[in-house]
């Protein structure tokens, strides 16, 4: 089945170098005015301006972008969608001056989630992921980074990853967070629930290819810095590789931590100072900043976004989509947030959502851009120009939405 995609105002291509882009490079959209692709069994076969593609079209069946943007599905590279129930009143409670800690404290946040998704069986779970999912597609995301962690049993855990490998049609990339949150019954005897993760848990996820990363919340409050280490050590020992949320709450030394380990990601990053951000280039660790639970949360304090990018870091923005600290499945709106609150240029914030995203996953070499070879994810925006994805805030953009060629969401 051969596709041409022709009519597009610009073709945001992100071609370029075969490494998630720091600098410079991340201003160098690969913009090709009145351009064109060609697309073949799900994989595409050669962009470029329309002269050059049209008399390449044959019997190709034709879209027309009618002199729209286009440009690859956005790339989530942060998300927990597997959860029951919502936390709407938690987010009432906070409005009235409650804070997310007092909430966790009083047996809410987390924990609240994880009760009610422990309740949930596998069926009901995977109906509302793929709720879910498709409010993602509709805001021009195609593939996400999903993570387990409302379950906090071994069975519970399994059942969410389980979940995560069956959501549609949406791609998904699943992330083992087991070390979320120490689970009620462990309170007393925490010690208990790190091993429970790391001698079964783990084992299990890793000999039954559930996960390829894994996750944990490194914060004095949740797990340690020297807990996470012991965790982590032990997942890599076991082939996952490493993400973590990092810093959010205070400057606890976990990026230093992901900088150690050589994780993929080091998540958040709210508090991270100098030192911190040095260790992240040394390491090559790819920040992913995730103002969405910063504006949910009520905070004021982003993460230095301008001081990542001036020191090399290939950094990635993401929804942080969950029931309690970022509700939103919406990159159209991060990209918002990233311009308006973090002083990232509309270039910059498309690029850390699609090909740094991508390689931050190790999807480099297949997602993330629109080149030959790779998958032919792309989304046609309702836009004329990419600088106004994040200017028209509050909005969804995307008007049609391709995986692989094959129509995944029509508005
Ligand atoms: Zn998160």
């Amino acid at each position: 089945m051969k596709l041409a995609v022709i009519g597009c105002s610009q073709l945001v291509t992100l071609a370029g170098p075969v490494h998630a882009r720091t600098g410079l490079e991340m201003r160098d959209l690969g913009v090709i005015d009145d351009g064109a692709m060609i697309i073949a069994e799900g994989r595409i076969e050669r962009t470029g301006p329309r002269r050059e593609i049209e008399p390449l079209i044959g019997d190709a069946t034709v879209i027309d972008a009618g002199k729209r943007v286009v440009m690859p599905g956005f790339v989530d590279a942060h998300t927990h969608p597997v959860f029951a129930g919502n936390r709407a009143n938690e987010f009432e409670q906070r409005i009235s001056g409650t804070t997310y800690a007092e909430i966790a404290a009083a047996g809410g946040g987390i924990r609240s989630t994880v009760r009610q998704t422990r309740a949930a069986d596998e069926t009901a779970l995977l109906e509302a992921a793929n709720r879910y999912s498709t409010w993602f597609l509709r805001n021009g995301t195609t593939t996400i980074e999903a993570k387990s962690g409302y379950g906090l049993t071994p069975e519970d855990e399994y059942k969410l990853l389980r979940v995560i490998g069956r959501i549609g049609p949406l791609r998904s990339v699943a992330t083992f967070l087991g070390a979320h949150e120490i689970p009620d019954e462990y309170r007393s005897r925490r010690v208990d629930y790190i091993r429970l993760v790391t001698n079964e848990m783990l084992p299990h996820v890793a000999a039954n290819h559930l996960a390829e990363f894994c996750d944990i919340f490194c914060e004095p409050a949740v797990f340690s810095i020297d807990e996470s280490r012991g965790i982590l050590r032990a997942a890599r020992k076991l082939g996952l590789e490493l993400r973590l949320h990092a810093d959010q709450l205070s400057n606890s030394g976990a990026a230093e931590l992901a900088s150690e380990l050589g994780a993929a990601t080091a998540d958040h990053l709210e508090h991270t100072e100098t030192s911190g951000i040095a260790a992240l280039k040394a390491a090559g660790v790819q920040p992913v900043l995730l103002p969405g639970s910063v504006y949910a949360l009520g905070s004021k304090r982003y993460p230095n976004a301008r001081a990542m990018i001036n020191a090399g870091l290939a950094v990635v923005l993401a929804t942080d989509f969950n029931p309690g600290s970022s509700p939103t499945p919406s990159m159209p709106t991060i990209l918002s947030l990233a311009c308006t609150q973090m002083k990232m240029t509309p270039a910059e914030a498309l690029t850390a959502a699609t090909i740094n995203a991508a390689h931050s996953l190790r999807r480099g070499p297949s997602l993330g851009s629109l080149e030959p070879g790779k998958l032919a994810d792309f989304v046609i925006h309702d836009r004329g120009d990419y600088r106004e994805i994040p200017y028209f805030f509050g909005t969804e953009p995307a008007k049609t939405v391709y995986i692989e060629g094959r129509l995944a969401f029509e508005r």
